[in-house]
């Protein structure tokens, strides 16, 4: 899967992971802002490794970092 934003390979900030989604989840290429995109390695929000862009709501004031 590539980024939206900058159609890099979309690679998970978090743990460093590529993004694969699985097949019959090909509505995650149709990206809506109102969805959020769990990572299934790490389980948190998916980021952009290359751009940055965050796939759902940045929670940094309620959920602790890790
Ligand atoms: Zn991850
Ligand atoms: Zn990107």
């Amino acid at each position: 899967m590539k980024c939206s934003f900058c159609e890099q390979p979309l690679v998970c900030k978090a743990c460093h992971k590529p993004f694969h989604p699985r097949q019959g989840q090909t509505h995650l290429s149709a990206y809506q802002p109102d969805m959020e995109v769990i990572c299934p390695e790490c389980h948190q929000v998916l980021v952009c490794r290359a751009c940055g862009y965050v796939y759902g709501e940045e929670d940094e004031d309620e959920a602790p970092p890790r």
